[in-house]
């Protein structure tokens, strides 16, 4: 699958004077691209394509006598004195009509990381590198899922205008003829979807099923975050339909394969090597609507639909594990929760809202079972978080496709009351969940607006702690070690054994060692490989910075608090004492114990990796102020590292 990537565009201002990080400092040509951007970025908000994002990230050249964290520090200076250049002339463009505070604005401060010219021999290099990095990006302006606008494009065909394309995108002919749809309905003609529109569509046409468009409801949307480093895509993946149960599952499955990018040949192996037959299960239950929804959930290349990730050596797993296409299904399951979780956003009522998270964790569990008799692979899935439990008879307050649903999978425990129901909803609407579940609708008012992956607001952030000391001591152990490895004659430095002397983990010395604790994951279920099955051992803690252990605990509790078990599932761990790959004489971020590895199967590192990560859980790792590698000049997106009063 290749997502359609968002038309972007990207400027260059360079030539600060040495540092100095304000605008007057830049030559005049330069200055005046500031001027021309902000004309852009107004004339935009006529069109369809309003500039809703703005990325500024900023560099430093060299500077070996102030050294990184003033390279660092003048870097990010630079992109917010451009930022606050750009919204003066955009107030001047717009004769102060235009708010600024419509953009979202993304500072990124990357020091001398990523020069321009790689090796600056003059001053005139030197200054292309003293630069800010503009992208234009009109972030989240497109966050429907492709079946829902396939449907919305197909019934505009009926009524309006029968050459519209179906295409699975909310493109320019889509907006304009679902104007005119809205003219002739004496509706607002604002060529933008809201609940009125869909439910005039839906009377037009027949709904497709499953669509969860419930009265009182709203057409939740995912927002673009300020995150220090974005995801791609950039939004939480949004989810619009229900089950809708299909007799003919394997056909569904298919023809959404070939929906999401697979090729041809890339079906036919995927068939042939048990794929269809171990996620048939899933697409009988989801329907092809839900199921679409699901897959793009997961964030896969084609390539990776069709060789699942995993830690295993492809070649040799362990027994009773199935790699290849078959095991798309355990991962498969893994986005059921939260498929579940974004329809809760449309919910008119955080009754509903419950429940629909209840049901994506117990649908999880069922579907788990049924993928058992298809393949006889009992999956591991994590356990539900404390506010899920099958329903009371009679059933809390919710609408009619939510109750059948209910009804139909038999989610009903018959010997539990309303009272005893109660406590698991208060679990969740006094709690964490139903505290975003609020802020993320808008049903409580937020600085950060509506639709954000994660709200700091909701908890106490812990005090940044300052790790320098330690730091040191972790050094001085690493030159020790680097020091009696090159002494040695048996790994002179360069050969392949000190490169496997230096990359392996080691014991660390005494003093060194009482630096670290573990770490406890307070109820968050992880497991050190992936796939695994039923009953196999899972990580309860993992090593970390002693003075870190209370900040990593609050961080694994929150996300388990949160109901978020199913977006980080699996870790490679935290502390190791060893080598960078590929530098190995440079100790590990790992070796002072302030960096965990996360859903590292599907992020590996390697250039040009983007990795799976939901915004989800980036946002929520750089609200506990950690960064997150993907940004490395090697993308690693399987680490997250404290940063502390760096980031
Ligand atoms: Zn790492």
């Amino acid at each position: 699958m290749t997502p359609s990537p968002p038309a972007r565009r990207r400027a260059v201002v360079s030539g600060f004077m040495r540092h100095r990080a304000e605008p007057t400092s830049l030559p005049a040509s330069e200055r005046q691209k500031i001027s021309m951007i902000a004309a852009h970025i107004v004339r935009s908000a006529r069109s369809t394509r309003a500039v809703k994002l703005v990325r500024l990230v900023g560099h430093a050249d060299r500077d070996p006598g102030r050294g990184p964290a003033f390279e660092r520090r003048i870097s990010g200076q630079r992109a917010e004195y451009i930022r606050a250049a750009l919204l003066d002339a955009i107030e001047r463009a717009s004769g102060g009509k235009y708010a600024g505070a419509r953009i979202v604005w993304q500072i990124v401060a990357t020091g001398a990381s990523r020069p321009a010219i790689q090796t600056a021999r003059s001053e005139t290099d030197r200054a292309r590198n003293r630069r800010v990095e503009i992208w234009l990006d009109p972030g989240g302006a497109d966050p429907s899922s492709p079946p829902f606008v396939r449907w919305i494009q197909a019934c505009l065909a009926r009524v309006v205008q029968s050459r519209l394309a179906v295409t699975g995108r909310f493109d320019q002919p889509t907006r304009t003829t679902l104007g005119s749809f809205q003219t002739r309905r004496g509706l607002e003609p604002t060529s933008t979807l809201d609940m009125a529109t869909l439910s005039s569509l839906v009377a037009s046409c027949t709904g497709p099923p499953g669509l969860y468009c419930p009265q009182e409801g709203r057409l939740y949307s995912p927002a673009t975050a300020a995150l220090r480093c974005a995801p791609v895509p950039v939004t939480v993946t949004p989810a619009t339909f229900l089950p809708a149960p299909t007799r003919t599952a394997e056909d569904a499955a298919r023809a959404v394969l070939v929906q999401i990018g697979l090729s041809t040949p890339q079906l036919r192996t995927f068939a042939a090597r048990g794929g269809i037959a171990a996620i048939r299960p899933i697409a009988e239950e989801m329907g092809s609507a839900a199921l679409e929804e699901l897959l793009r959930r997961l964030r896969y290349t084609s390539e990776k639909i069709l060789s699942p990730p995993t830690t295993f050596d492809p070649d040799h797993p362990p027994p009773g594990i199935h790699l290849g296409p078959a095991s798309l299904a355990p991962r498969l399951l893994l986005t059921i929760p939260g498929h579940f979780r974004e329809l809760a956003r449309r919910a008119p009522t955080a009754s509903e809202a419950h429940a629909l998270e209840t049901i994506g964790w117990l649908l999880m569990a069922q579907l788990r079972d049924e993928v058992v008799r298809a393949t006889g692979s009992r999956w591991w899935v994590p356990a539900p978080p404390a506010f899920v439990t099958p329903f009371a008879n009679p059933l809390p307050p919710v609408g009619s496709d939510v109750s059948s649903l209910i009804i139909r999978r038999g989610m009903i425990d018959s010997t539990l009351d309303l009272s005893e129901y109660a406590v698991f909803f208060n679990a969740w609407n006094n709690g964490l969940p139903g505290a975003a579940w609020r802020l993320e609708t808008g049903i409580q008012p937020s600085a950060l607006g509506a639709g954000q992956p994660f709200y700091p607001q909701t908890i106490a952030l812990p005090a940044v702690v300052n790790t320098a000391a330690e730091r040191r001591q972790f050094d001085a152990a690493w030159a020790h070690r680097l020091a009696v490895t090159e002494a040695d004659p048996r790994t002179p430095r360069g050969s392949p054994a000190w490169r496997r002397a230096l990359s392996r983990d080691e014991p660390l010395p005494r003093n060194v060692a009482r630096l670290l604790s573990p770490a406890s994951m307070r109820g968050l279920e992880l497991s050190a490989n992936f796939p695994i099955l039923a009953g196999n051992r899972l990580v309860r803690s993992v090593t970390v910075l002693r003075a870190l252990e209370p900040i990593f605990t609050q961080l694994f509790q929150t996300i388990w608090a949160l109901g978020w078990n199913d977006l980080v599932y699996q870790t490679a761990g935290a502390a190791v004492f060893r080598g960078r790959r590929p530098r190995p004489q440079v100790m590990s971020n790992h070796g002072w114990g302030g960096a965990i590895d996360v859903n590292s199967h599907e992020n590996l590192q390697r250039a040009g990796s983007t990795g799976s990560m939901d915004p989800r859980i980036v946002a929520i790792f750089e609200a506990f102020s950690f960064v997150w590698g993907r940004c490395f000049p090697t993308p690693d997106p399987m680490h997250f590292e404290y940063c502390g009063t760096g980031c």
